[in-house]
């Protein structure tokens, strides 16, 4: 509702009832709800009588405490003669409602209204009467009406519905006027054209089809032309040949195809499919009626004779629909008309079809993001598998070069027994022959020596290169490492850099590989070596050492070389991570899976100044005795 019908509304509301109240005995004292008998002249399941009857009860329900208790009855004036149904209607209501208290009677159309004039004392004797939903002209016309009767008429403004026609139609000249043959349809067809003649006398031909069958009224529609004909529709309730309608059922029936517009002045003309007009609003009426009757209802003490509300108003209401079948432009109605069946905004009429769109996108977008989910994985597969190739055609070329050592080792070393077996013979040959050159001895010595540190050299290379088995017995941890220092030792001499080694676990015995041990200790020792490389003389200290941590024993190398910077960390075990030249990046790979082996771990950390140690630890062997004894060795080999 808009807001300026709203206003008026409540003012005519406010007025009418004001005038009303204190015709009806409260019954809010009681604890029954009020008894409301609603009269209507048409058909209670006509469209017209429905919105009103419907919209009384609901504003009945809403505003008074208990509600109201309604009945219903019907005149069904338009298609069935009053004059010789009465007696028996009459007749009928009177046995109804003898002995009932009926609080108020609400009369709904001409019908009505004629039937409660006439019989109210009779079956609701000082019962008050509301009539509603009467044209204000036929009000006019039909006679004085009790004091006790409350008058809501409405107004047919058949002259704004021309108005509207000819801002629709401006070259239309030819008003076609349809109207039924029943008394009321008749007087409608009347009004229609004296409204017609007395208005701005545009129309030059003005034609009355009364009474047409519907057949007859669609043959006729359809040879009209929309530039120059204008229809206007009252009511029918009933044709030439006696049949009988509802009159929005011709509109229903009529509409829908006809090239021209057809205009009227009911709502529900409109929903069947009429194209516009100045629309008495029967819902509304409805509303306005429900709430003079709930105030009624309510009780108030003052008293006032027959009064008539100001009637409803006519409003400008359109339907776009059928004015786009048309092609007719609704826009020189104005913002004032009312809508009816305008077009949804498109996210609604297509609400569908965005919907699919939508799901379509989302589908499609879920589609793209997985395919480039998996290509970057498969890329990063590919990325991993080359790096996997490339790290495999290092480790063949490596695997190839500890091969060609191990060949090497061997055929250096015979070579190697053969400089002893004839540096032996030179000197006994020198003994035998009388030769003491001092000279040649010293000489002889040192080839022995020398060929003898290469022999030994050799043999260890060898031992490390054999392929063998792991075999893990009980090894004293000590022991074993000490004996690989022997390794270390000659490298660390001829890099200047002094050997420490504090063995601290004495006894204590580890399931280990003592070969593998061994290239443990080597491996560390190399790398801390290497970082020590280019540092001055006072860091140059390689500190070898053993002791008990946590149910086992720990190997610890450290330097004073050049430290791991902190990102480098979690690299240093990786297999080929090097930042050497030369480096195979395989030293610390290799002593962690010996570590593991052993189920043991191995870990790096920067040492405090400068420098870093590497930490094995492997556990106890089991049932290994206290240790007993504590041995500490320092040596310097420069
Ligand atoms: P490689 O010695 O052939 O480079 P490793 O696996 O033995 O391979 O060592 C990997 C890398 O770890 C070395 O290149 C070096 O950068 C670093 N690293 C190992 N030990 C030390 C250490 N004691 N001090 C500083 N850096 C080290």
């Amino acid at each position: 509702m808009s807001g300026r019908l709203a206003r008026r509304l409540r003012g005519a509301v406010a007025l009418v009832v004001f005038a009303a109240y204190g015709l009806v005995a409260p019954a809010a004292s009681s604890a029954e709800p009020p008894k409301v008998v609603l009269l209507t002249g048409g058909d209670p399941m006509q469209a017209a009588v429905l919105m009103q009857t419907q919209a009384i009860r609901n504003v009945l329900n809403e505003k008074l405490p208990l509600g109201a208790e309604t009945f219903l009855d019907s005149v069904d004036g338009h298609r069935f003669s009053v004059d010789l149904l009465t007696p028996e209607l009459f007749a009928l209501l009177r046995k109804k409602y003898e002995g009932q208290h009926i609080d108020l009677v609400i009369a709904i159309g001409n019908y009505a209204a004629e039937f409660a004039r006439a019989h109210h004392d009779a079956i609701w004797p000082d019962t008050p009467v509301i009539v509603t939903s009467v044209p204000e002209a036929w009000l006019k016309m039909s006679g004085a009406f009790p004091s006790t009767f409350v008058l809501i008429p409405y107004r047919i403004e058949i002259d704004k519905t021309l108005a509207i026609a000819r801002r629709l139609q401006p070259g239309a000249t030819r008003l076609i006027v349809i109207g039924g043959s029943a008394v009321l349809d008749k007087h409608f067809s009347d009004e229609i054209v004296e409204a017609a003649q007395t208005g701005d006398r545009r129309w030059s031909a003005i034609e009355r089809w009364e009474g047409l069958s519907v057949p007859e009224l669609r043959a006729r529609l359809a040879k009209l032309d929309k530039r120059d004909s204008a229809v206007l529709y009252g009511t029918q309730y009933l044709d030439r040949d006696g049949r009988r309608y509802f009159p929005f059922e011709v509109v229903n029936k009529i509409a829908g195809d006809a090239p021209v517009p057809i205009y009227g002045w009911y709502a529900n003309y409109l929903i069947q499919g009429a194209a516009a007009g100045a629309v008495y609003d029967l819902e509304e009426n409805g509303r306005m009626t429900g709430m003079i009757a709930a105030r009624m209802l309510s009780g108030d003490k003052s008293r006032h004779s027959a009064m008539s509300g100001p009637a409803l108003p006519a409003r400008c209401m359109a339907n776009i629909a059928v004015l786009k079948r048309l092609g007719i432009s609704e826009r020189s109605l104005g913002p004032d008309c009312k809508w009816l069946n305008a077009p949804l905004p498109p996210y609604r009429e297509y609400w569908k079809e965005i919907a699919v769109i939508l799901f379509v996108i989302g589908a499609q977008a879920f589609t793209i993001f997985a395919m480039l989910r998996q290509r970057r994985e498969r890329r990063a597969a590919e990325r991993e598998a080359a790096t996997r190739r490339a790290d495999l055609t290092r480790a063949s070329r490596i695997a190839t070069v500890g091969e060609l050592s191990a060949s090497i080792a061997h055929e250096v070393g015979q070579p190697l027994g053969a400089i002893l077996s004839n540096v032996d013979a030179a000197d006994l040959m020198m003994q035998s022959a009388g030769h003491s050159d001092p000279e040649l001895q010293e000489i002889l010595s040192d080839v022995r020596r020398d060929a003898l540190r290469a022999n030994d050299v050799i043999v260890r290379l060898r031992t490390l290169l054999q392929k063998q088995a792991i075999t893990f017995t009980p090894v004293v941890f000590d022991a074993v490492l000490e004996r690989a220092t022997a390794l270390v030792r000659p490298e660390a001499r001829r890099r200047g850099i002094v050997l420490r080694t504090v063995f601290g676990t004495q006894d204590a015995e580890v399931l280990a590989d003592q070969v593998q041990l061994q290239q443990v200790l080597l491996n560390l020792s190399i790398n801390a070596m290497d970082a020590m490389e280019d540092a001055e003389q006072k860091d140059r200290e390689l500190v070898i050492s053993t002791r008990f941590a946590d149910d086992g024993v720990e190997l610890v190398v450290a330097d004073r070389g050049t430290g791991i910077a902190e990102e480098n960390f979690d690299r240093l075990f990786e297999a080929f991570y090097t930042t050497k030249e030369r480096g195979t990046g395989l030293g610390l790979s290799i002593v962690r899976s010996i570590a593991e082996a052993h189920r043991g771990s191995v870990s790096a950390r920067s040492r405090t100044g400068k420098g870093t140690e590497f930490i094995l630890w492997l556990p106890l062997a089991p049932a290994m005795p206290e240790p007993q004894r504590r041995r500490v060795s320092e040596e310097a080999s420069v």
